[in-house]
């Protein structure tokens, strides 16, 4: 809308300022000659007449996925009686679907027929009402729309919707009092793109004199540009398999290429078909959507940023064993007077077993070990130490992408928290606090929160063993690459080898004896590297999360998941995050995994 009326004030200006020309013959745009002095100019606005397509979207193997063609639309008669039997004979549809249709339709629970309905037909129901032209059904009205039609259900965040059509939702939400937090945030790639997609018309600006002839022109040419199809990373079918996998449970599932940042699968649940938001039979599921306590219509993965709990023990680490604060070798004790640890296991002699197990008094003296060293030239003054370490601390994890956008091609993202010296001293109300009111850093609870696009980037990055691209959607627009800045490489401030020193521990994570022992591939030949997190949360059920990348020594596939209210992360992440791995690898599942497959998929539908 602004870049619109933009255009029409600019293309206004550039108006007025070809008429002050004209009136001032002294200095003429263009190339008037000295005997055209005397002449006035009219200062034209030509269209040229090609009308440019809106592109394509297209997934990375070249289905379609949206595109704009024509949709057929029947009008009910907007007074009552309808006699729906007949109309479900005439179109084929038996009474259940008769009623369903129309209470989709409906604004609200409450209306009833005799609002004014309009329903969506295929091309084959669109010929059954033009053949029978309103003999068994009077008063409907068939019309045929040139709009956004979506061929998939799966990816509605990703996708979104072009902004005028979704004019109806808008309203829908601002009735609800939604309308600020919803609209800004679920345009995906559609608004992203627009411009891109669009294309634009042909513009010509000639000074014309009285004979009409052209003597230069007031304002710069356009020329004609076509809308240009995106291309976009996501691979339909792993993104449709991994709606099933969390359907109407409350998460996220994030899954990368970590070699290129492209971004393979991206799950917002609870799930609803692509299409919802803009069709015009659908404000009835809207408003179910806006209302509904889950949230669905809020883009997790990019917009909502959690406590990332055990699995930011992989952050700690590095930036630990890069500050020479630990080394691979280094064993603590499972003290749980520092910090109760859930797992029963044998003493971590190293990191590896401490990953492994997931220790939490481990991490706690991991990063006491960062916050509390006191350099010589600062001996006495431990609370200058701590604030420089904890400064330092977070300088390292920034370089993961972390509190800050991670630039992904979508309207809106959240940059997440850590937290700096300064909040610690306004937060605890003194200069004085102590690692151990700040240890919850140490196993990802507390003040800190990552989103789901950081969090799957982290396992990318210690996939690469060091370095990331920039998540993106998009990676062909019309026939060139990705937006420039998804070609440029990041280096985080930690040296490759001490992410390597964690990926032994992140494989003994899936093995005997692991967190996520359960979730390993090791009977398809894929090795797992991962690493389960359990989210403390006070107002219910702990959250669930997972990351890692497979194969390990070869990574092909980064992904993050996370459950909310879901309890255990070895017991509900892992399992959703592995199947998606294997999906990917391999094209399908072992038939050892099926029915665990099934469980999932059944949990996912009935939504918890
Ligand atoms: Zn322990």
């Amino acid at each position: 809308m602004r870049t619109a009326y933009n255009r029409w004030k600019k293309s206004l200006l550039a108006l007025l300022v070809g008429l002050a020309a004209c009136s001032s013959p002294d200095q003429p745009t263009g190339t008037p000659t000295a005997q055209d002095v005397r002449i006035r100019y009219t200062a034209r606005r030509v269209v040229l007449p090609d009308v440019p397509q809106r592109g394509r979207i297209l997934d990375r193997h070249d289905s379609v996925l949206v595109a704009t063609r024509p949709q057929f639309l029947l009008q009910l008669p907007g007074r009552p009686p309808l006699d729906t039997l007949a109309l479900g004979l005439l179109l084929g549809w038996d009474s259940t679907t008769v009623r369903r249709r129309i209470a989709e339709a409906l604004p609200y629970p409450a209306a009833r027929p005799g609002y004014p309905v309009q329903l969506r037909l295929t091309k084959a129901e669109a010929e059954r009402i033009r053949r029978d032209s309103s003999a068994t059904v009077p008063r409907l009205t068939l019309t045929e729309r040139q709009r956004r039609v979506y061929t998939t259900g799966a990816g509605a965040p990703v996708l979104g919707y072009l902004s005028a059509e979704a004019q109806p939702f808008f309203r829908q939400a601002r009735r609800t009092g939604r309308g600020r937090f919803y609209r800004l945030r679920n345009g995906g790639v559609e608004t992203y793109y627009n411009g891109l997609l669009n294309g634009h018309r042909g513009y010509l600006h000639p000074l014309l004199d009285a004979k009409g002839q052209q003597h230069g022109t007031w304002a710069k040419d356009t020329a004609f540009q076509q809308g240009q199809d995106l291309h976009l990373t996501l691979d339909a079918k792993l993104q449709a398999y991994a709606e099933k996998l969390l359907g109407g449970r409350k998460g996220y599932l994030v899954a990368l290429d970590p070699r290129t940042g492209e971004i393979l699968a991206y799950v917002s649940a609870p799930v609803y078909p692509a299409a919802t938001l803009t069709a015009p039979d659908q404000a009835g599921v809207r408003a179910e959507l806006l209302e509904h306590e889950d949230m669905p219509l809020l883009n997790r993965p990019a917009m909502l940023a959690n406590p990332p709990g055990s699995v930011f023990k992989l952050v700690n680490a590095a930036v630990a064993l890069q500050l020479g604060a630990i080394s691979p070798a280094t064993g603590f004790r499972c003290d749980q007077s520092l910090v109760s640890c859930v797992h029963d296991h044998p003493k971590p002699k190293s990191l590896t077993a401490g990953l492994k197990y997931s220790c939490n008094p481990y991490f706690y003296q991991v990063l006491r070990n960062v916050i509390d060293h006191v350099p010589d030239s600062l001996t006495q003054d431990t609370v200058a130490a701590r604030h420089a370490n904890l400064a330092r601390w977070r300088r390292y994890a920034r370089s993961f992408g972390l509190d800050s956008v991670l630039g992904a091609d979508m309207p809106r993202e959240a940059p997440g928290f850590l937290p700096t010296p300064a909040y610690y001293d306004k937060a605890r109300r003194t200069r004085g606090w102590t690692y151990r009111s700040i240890y919850s850093l140490s196993i990802g609870q507390g003040e800190i929160n990552l989103t789901g696009l950081q969090m799957a980037n982290m396992a990318a990055i210690i996939a690469n063993r060091g370095w990331y691209y920039p998540p993106h959607l998009v990676r062909g627009i019309g026939k060139n690459g990705p937006l420039p800045r998804f070609t440029v490489k990041r280096h985080t401030l930690i040296d490759s080898a001490n992410f390597a020193a964690l990926v032994p521990g992140m494989v003994a994570v899936l093995q005997r004896g692991g967190t996520a022992d359960a979730s390993s591939l090791a009977d398809v030949g894929i090795t797992v590297a991962g690493k389960t997190g359990t989210v403390e949360n006070d107002e219910g059920d702990d959250h669930a999360a997972f990351v890692g990348f497979a194969p390990a020594d070869n990574p092909k596939i980064a992904v993050a998941v996370y459950l909310e209210n879901a309890g255990f992360g070895a017991t509900a992440a892992a399992p959703c995050a592995v199947l998606v791995m294997e999906k990917y690898l391999r094209g399908s599942i072992a038939p050892k995994r099926k029915r665990w497959e099934k469980r999932i998929q059944n949990r996912a539908r009935n939504g918890y």
